[in-house]
């Protein structure tokens, strides 16, 4: 398996610390409102990732922070008239409900910043005392003149930046691009106290401290939105790195940016979806599908067609699906014909291993749906076996990994259809019993319906029924 690596610009082979682990941190979301279709991106491709991972047989620990306190938070509040805390509460729970949506699973654990002060200010410790960073009247600042990789994820050089920077000059700090590893508490706002005096943690801080706590010094894989190579991952690197002496993550993954109509999204351009909007719409498999046609790392252009189009061709693999369940219930003896399951397997594999090819892997899965379906529609009766081969290889691949298909959605489809055929057929039997005027058959049918909460009613254009909810 290859991956490329941010860190060499080059696809790197995949070797893991521990044999059959991987250690996974994801820079999870700033909750002080509900997330948007760009961070649902990178939340779709970082699960899709650990999924694939675990299709190749790894065990993934699986970390997402998710960031409490920061200065998004504290304005939301003073706007919201409400706290800090509550603003990260409303949308904490908001973001686990569309994430749920979503398909994305839980990470193994979901450290929040605020639940991690003492290993934040452990960290920060630290880090003074080796003499990485200063204390300047309650703030503390990392010096980058002391960490002499810094620069080497982004490529940038520490000069070109300072000379160009459109970075804030701050009077305390001994460089311009120093940042803050701890912040002091301005009046009214949420604080904790520490050796420095009451603050509360910067921003790049937590995810080193929560990474170190959860998944150790050195991890196998760290991902996020390429918005976060600089500064966000660039100063994570200083941070533990400085700390630690040892690498702080082996492979460096980041998931192209979203945009929509060719431009930028943004809420001052109106042109901005939340995800729970379009999930109140589309179906979640629609909006995977959606990102997962195009590579994890290169630039998504969204726009509705585009969606309604995903849409549209899902009805292929869903058609298929939902005929093969049928066709598993009716347990069926017939013929086993010839074919090669494990081409698909196996071709579905070398998609995953190349960079996490999904596009690629998406296309395994057509045309996998085709030749079963020219199977289907060119052999007499199949067995139920084989029926159940190919449900095998759309759950394993379509809907463990890919998440773009969903057995038990359409199991109740099916299942809703067949009883409203066989509601149709009663009423087609009522229909000519009254015409033959056997009214008594006509009024069981009606009665024995109503018992079991099927209400018919005749309306001048025929009969039509309702099910009453119990
Ligand atoms: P935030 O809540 O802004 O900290 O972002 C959470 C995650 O979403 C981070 O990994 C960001 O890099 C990512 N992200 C933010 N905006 C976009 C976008 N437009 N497209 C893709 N990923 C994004
Ligand atoms: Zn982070």
């Amino acid at each position: 398996m290859h991956i490329y690596n941010t860190l060499t610009k080059k696809k790197e082979k995949f070797q893991t610390i521990e044999p059959n682990k991987v250690k996974m941190y994801v820079c999870g979301p700033t909750v002080y409102d509900f997330f948007h279709i760009g961070n649902a991106r990178s939340f779709v491709m970082a699960d899709t990732i650990r999924k694939a991972l675990e299709y190749k047989g790894y065990e993934v620990k699986f970390v997402m922070n998710l960031t409490d306190i920061d200065d998004k938070i504290i304005n939301k509040a003073n706007k919201e008239k409400i706290s800090a805390k509550d603003v990260a509460e409303k949308y904490s729970k908001a973001f686990f409900e569309d994430i749920e949506k979503l398909k994305v699973k839980k990470a193994t654990v979901h450290p929040k910043a605020t639940e991690h002060i003492q290993e934040i200010i452990d960290f920060i410790s630290d880090l003074i005392e080796k003499g990485y960073a200063y204390n300047v009247d309650g703030n503390v600042f990392f010096d980058i003149s002391k960490f002499k990789d810094y620069g080497k994820l982004s490529g940038k050089k520490i000069d070109e930046l300072e000379a160009g920077a459109r970075i804030e000059i701050n009077e305390n700090k001994k460089n311009p691009l120093d940042f803050a590893l701890w912040k002091k508490a301005k009046p009214g706002e949420p604080y904790w106290s520490s050796p420095w005096g009451e603050g509360r943690p910067g921003w790049h801080i937590e995810c080193s401290a929560m990474s170190c706590k959860h998944l150790g010094e050195t991890i196998d894989i760290h991902a996020g939105g390429s918005d976060l190579i600089f500064p966000h991952h660039e100063n994570e690197i200083a941070q533990s790195e400085a700390r630690t002496g040892k690498k702080f993550v082996n492979y460096w993954i980041h998931f192209g940016f979203l945009n929509i109509d060719n431009e930028k999204m943004s809420k001052s351009l109106g042109n901005f979806f939340t995800t729970r909007e379009i999930l109140a719409k589309y179906r979640a498999q629609e909006l995977r599908y959606l990102y997962l046609q195009t590579h994890y790392s290169a630039p998504l252009n969204f726009t509705m067609e585009g969606l309604n189009a995903c849409k549209k061709g899902l009805e292929k693999i869903e058609t298929l699906a939902a005929y093969v369940i049928e066709q598993i219930d009716k347990n069926l003896e017939g013929e086993i014909p010839e074919f090669n399951f494990n081409y698909y397997y196996q071709q579905f594999e070398i998609a995953i291993d190349d960079d996490f090819n999904f596009p690629k892997a998406i296309a395994v899965i057509f045309e996998f749906v085709r030749e079963i379906n020219k199977l289907i529609s060119s052999e007499n009766k199949l067995d139920s076996t084989f029926y159940k081969s190919v449900y095998e290889f759309l759950h394993k691949t379509a809907e463990k990994v890919l998440s773009i298909l969903n057995f038990d959605e359409l199991k109740r489809k099916v299942e809703r259809s067949l009883e409203d055929d066989l509601i149709d057929i009663l009423i087609k039997i009522r229909q000519e019993a009254k015409i033959n005027k056997n009214y008594q058959l006509a009024d069981k049918i009606r009665d024995e319906l109503a018992k079991i909460g099927i209400i018919l009613q005749d309306t001048k254009d025929g009969v039509i029924y309702k099910k009453e909810i119990k």
